[in-house]
């Protein structure tokens, strides 16, 4: 048994329909409704499950984790550029505050999105807050059946999470579901390890955890060099404070394959056993898959399973948040494919 936690109203964001600046010439919104309904589809025909909808679970555990600026800002964004502009439409920053935050802070939407948005990749429709919202709360109930004793629990998250920091929303991301999971179980007295096998380096949850010892947070991913998120993600990138050695960065250069993968899955996992976590979160993101649209890995669906079988001999409780992966004609064979594995030893 795997519960697995999903709200079908994910459909209600959905960058697909929007046309816009496209810097590298591909589809740029990738990141579509289609996904999680491709990866609910998917787990239904592997017969995984029960698949259930998301308790709520409240503004706190949010508030824990992001600024009150960030979540007012979020919520009402949409309303307040329809206000300004005298009509509804996509909320996309215009200006990024590049000098360090001050005490100003702008009236109008568009100076108010430039300190809490870094990219142009991440739009704010009609419902997206509601649909962010929803997909945290899927990640906590993930997090409350683990904590209530289930060896295993699959959050089906959309929009993914762990590009936001504390303060700032970007790449597809709203809310940090994966951090907001992991503080609500350290707030349990559990002893958290994240561990982030997306494509792209967790930069928004590394961000929030950096300063803290009691929550290891461990990335394998594209060389920033190379690709997105750029600025963070290097192996020097440890931690600082009392969370100095704490976080683990295990960046692979373009086109690694499972061959190159697996040392550094190996040296992740002997890191989570030495920090003796007695919970893993993990940022499942296939966009390690080989072609996928917006990654450079070569890994297969096979790949999956082994990755599973790998970070199951830890033997440690598990809660599974979705990020990224958009190659849609294997997301959700690709996600069956670890989850199957996860259950099946
Ligand atoms: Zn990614």
């Amino acid at each position: 048994m795997l519960p697995i936690f999903y709200d079908p109203h994910h459909v209600r964001h959905d960058p697909a329909g929007l046309h816009t600046y496209d810097p590298r010439n591909a589809a740029y919104y990738v990141e579509v409704a289609r996904r999680g309904e491709l990866i609910h589809h998917a787990l239904q025909a592997a017969g995984l499950g029960p698949i259930q909808p998301p308790q709520d679970w409240g503004m706190a555990p949010l508030a824990a984790v992001h600024t009150p600026a960030l979540l007012e800002l979020l919520a009402t964004a949409y309303q307040q550029l329809a206000r300004e502009a005298g009509a509804p439409r996509p909320v996309i920053p215009e200006t990024y505050q590049v000098n360090p935050a001050g005490v100003r802070r702008p009236r109008t939407i568009f100076g108010r999105l430039g300190q809490h948005c870094f990219d142009i990749a991440s739009p704010i429709f009609a419902h997206t807050w509601d649909v962010a919202y929803w997909s945290a709360q899927v990640a906590l109930s993930a997090a409350a059946a683990v904590q209530a004793g289930q060896p295993w629990a699959y959050a089906l998250c959309r929009p993914p999470g762990h590009h936001a920091t504390a303060d700032m929303y970007g790449g597809f991301c709203y809310l940090n579901n994966a951090a907001i999971a992991a503080q609500w179980l350290a707030g349990q007295g559990r002893r958290v390890a994240i561990l982030d096998v997306d494509y792209h380096h967790g930069n928004g949850t590394q961000a929030i955890f950096y300063t803290r010892p009691g929550i290891f947070f461990c990335s394998i991913h594209a060389d920033p060099l190379d690709e997105y998120p750029y600025y963070w993600g290097y192996a020097d990138e440890r931690g600082a404070g009392p969370g100095l050695g704490t976080t683990l960065n295990l960046p692979l250069p373009l086109g690694c394959d499972e061959a190159g993968y697996w040392p550094a899955l190996q040296t992740a996992c002997a890191a989570i056993a030495a920090f003796a976590a007695d919970v893993l979160v993990i940022s499942l993101g296939v966009d390690t898959f080989v072609g996928d649209p917006a990654g450079g890995f070569r890994l297969h669906t096979g790949s999956y399973g082994r990755m599973a079988r790998e970070i199951a001999a830890l033997k440690l409780p598990a809660l599974i948040i979705q990020e990224g992966g958009y190659r849609l004609d294997a997301l959700g064979e690709n996600v069956a494919a670890f989850l199957s594995a996860l259950c099946g030893g």
